[in-house]
C-alpha cells in the first residue's frame, strides 16, 4: 500500500484532493509523461539514452509532491 495520495506509476491527470498548487501538478504531470520508457525500460526523451526512471521522472515525482505540500516526504535521486 502507498504512502502517497496517488499512484506514483500512473499519477492521474487531475491532481488530487490536497494539491496546493494545480499548475505545478500539470508541470510534473508533463513532465512525467515526456520521460516515460519504450518497450525496453529507456527514456524516450533523455539523450543519452538512461533506463527509467530517471532524472526527468525523479523530477516529475518531486513536483507532484511539492504540489501537495509532501516536500518532506522527497528522497535523494539515485543516478543511474
Ligand atoms: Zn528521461
Amino acid at each position: 500500500m502507498s504512502l502517497l495520495p496517488f499512484d506514483r506509476s500512473d499519477p492521474p491527470h487531475t491532481p488530487p484532493d490536497g494539491c496546493d498548487d494545480p499548475l505545478k501538478w500539470a508541470m510534473a504531470h508533463r513532465l512525467f509523461q515526456d520521460h516515460r520508457a519504450n518497450g525496453d525500460g529507456a527514456c524516450l526523451t533523455c539523450v543519452p539514452v538512461k533506463l527509467v526512471p530517471c532524472h526527468g521522472r525523479d523530477l516529475a515525482l518531486r513536483g507532484f509532491l511539492s504540489s501537495l505540500g509532501l516536500d518532506d516526504l522527497v528522497l535523494p535521486t539515485k543516478a543511474n
